[in-house]
Parts: structure tokens; sequence; C-alpha cells
């Protein structure tokens, strides 16, 4: 037990996601779908991806723009290069996070590095305020060795890629929309551990259960995430408790919500359809980066 959590979220409703392709055909399930962003806000996306087979992963994401909001990419297992018109290159694997800011915008590629084996992670995209949406572009990769991590009794192992847990920095902190990133990990043998977070209720949340199913302790009920799904957590008591079995893996992830308008068209995502359209005048014009 961390923090004190007397009021347990219970699950609001669960969310399976849509199979589908992006980049230049790389299969993935999109788990936070476009329906999603007002409820989730300040989060617009979240795609899970995860196959041993080469075909599914290898043609991955040639260059393509982004503009007003953040990008974060969480590899699980995998190697992955990135390249962008700020003349930013990294290589991302196993446990490692990339968080771009792509803010008036740049132009990138995300090509996976290895031609057989698996490749697993997700990639979240947390939106800007309107008045950073035109910041300057950001970028900062984060090896698996510089992500803060915590054990907890129980069993309970806790990498903390945002915001806070147990007292504990996570390697990035954001003001106004203040995400919270974790990825819970259950090794113990103890069924009774449960991990708890506490979270303003106002914070949008929800977890997505990767191996094993997660227990979501409500004040009144307990119901399960099954592996796959992601569990929508209400808005209401003092924070979350979960409880997995030895071997559950699953990311908690939160955030204060903007309550701004969203204007989203493909891979900007702008408060106005004029700054949409500017965007896409921009971007023609060649203006993204450099
Ligand atoms: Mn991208």
């Amino acid at each position: 037990m961390t923090q004190a959590v007397t009021q347990g979220r219970r699950l609001e409703r669960l969310v399976r996601g849509q199979e589908t392709s992006d980049g230049a055909g790389v299969k993935l399930r999109r788990v936070l779908t476009h329906d999603l962003q007002q409820r989730l806000d300040p989060f617009l996306m979240l795609d899970a991806f995860g196959s041993d087979q080469p075909g599914d992963y290898i043609a991955g994401f040639p260059d393509h723009p982004h503009r007003g909001f953040e990008t974060v990419t969480y590899m699980i297992a995998g190697r992955m290069r990135h390249r962008d018109s700020g003349g930013h290159e990294g290589l991302l694997e196993n446990g490692g996070v990339q968080w771009m800011t792509a803010g008036r915008g740049l132009v990138h590629s995300e090509m996976p590095e290895q031609e057989e084996g698996v490749m697993e992670g997700f990639q979240l995209w947390l939106n800007l305020p309107s008045q950073r949406k035109l910041c300057d572009p950001w970028y900062r990769d984060i090896p698996s060795g510089e992500i803060p991590e915590v054990n907890l009794p129980g069993g309970i192992h806790v990498r903390v890629i945002a915001g806070h847990c147990a007292g504990v920095a996570g390697a990035i902190t954001r003001e106004q929309t203040e995400p919270l990133y974790l990825d819970v990990h259950f090794v113990g043998d103890d069924a009774t551990a449960v991990f708890s977070q506490a979270l303003p209720s106002h914070h949008n949340a929800f977890v997505y259960a990767y191996r094993g199913s997660l227990d979501i302790c409500g004040a009144q009920d307990t119901q399960t995430v099954p592996v796959g799904h992601m569990g929508l957590l209400r808005n209401e008591g003092d924070g979350l408790i979960l409880r997995g079995s030895s071997g559950t893996r699953a990311i908690v992830i939160a955030g204060q919500p903007l309550r701004e308008p969203i204007a989203q068209y493909g891979p900007f995502v702008m408060n106005t359809r004029e700054q949409l359209m500017q965007a896409v005048e921009d971007f023609r014009a060649g203006k993204f980066g450099a």
C-alpha cells in the first residue's frame, strides 16, 4: 500500500479497441478511439501494438507530420529508429520511452530496426493546452535504465514514466495536463496484494491490461479488466486500487482535462477548424521543422 486510498474508483466501462493499421501498414489495436477524446481529455489516442510477425510491423511509419500535441511511445519489446525534421535521431528499445512534443510542427519517421522477433508497445497522444500548441518542438529519448522504478510490498513493481507514484517523480512531469503514466507489474505470489494510487476525482483515468487480467477494487464492488482491454474509470473517490495475480501487467494513465475544444484532422490536433486549415497550409508550404 502506498498512498492511502479509501474510496477506489469503480469501472465505468470496458473497451476492446479496434483492429486497424497505420503508417505504411503496421497492424495495431486502437484502444483510445476518436469517440473517447472528450471523455478521456487530455488524452487523444492510445494504440497498442504487439506482434512476432515481421509483416505486421516491418513497413513502419515513414515521414509524416504532427502539430498541436505530444506523442509518448513506450516500447515493451523491440527496436524502433526515430528521425525528425528538427535534427533529432534516436533508437527506442526494450523498456524505453520516447516523449515528443510536436508543438508548432515537425515531420518524423518511426521505423523498425529489426527484421524478426517481437515488437510490442504503446503510443499515447497527449493534448497540449491552447497556449502551448504552437510551442517549439521538443524531444527526449528515455532509455529503460533511466525510468524511475518503485518496488512496493506484496511484490508490486512500478515503472514511473510520468507523474508521481509512492513519492517518486517520473521521468516526465507536465503542468496543466499533469499526466500520470505508470507500468504496474504484479510479480509476487500474494494474491491479496493491491496497488493504490491517489488521484483527484476530476482527473480522467484508464487502465490497459497487457498481461493477465486486472481487478479494479471500487468502493462498492470489484470488477475485472480482461487482458487486452482498457478499463475506463469513473471520476469519483480519492484514487484507484488495483489487484492482479502474479504476472499481471497493466499501464495506468490519468491526467487533468483541458476542457478546450478539440479539432482533429489526421496528425494535426488544434482547437478550431481554422487552425487546422492553417496547419495543412503550413505543412504544404514546408514550414514544419528545420
Ligand atoms: Mn508519428
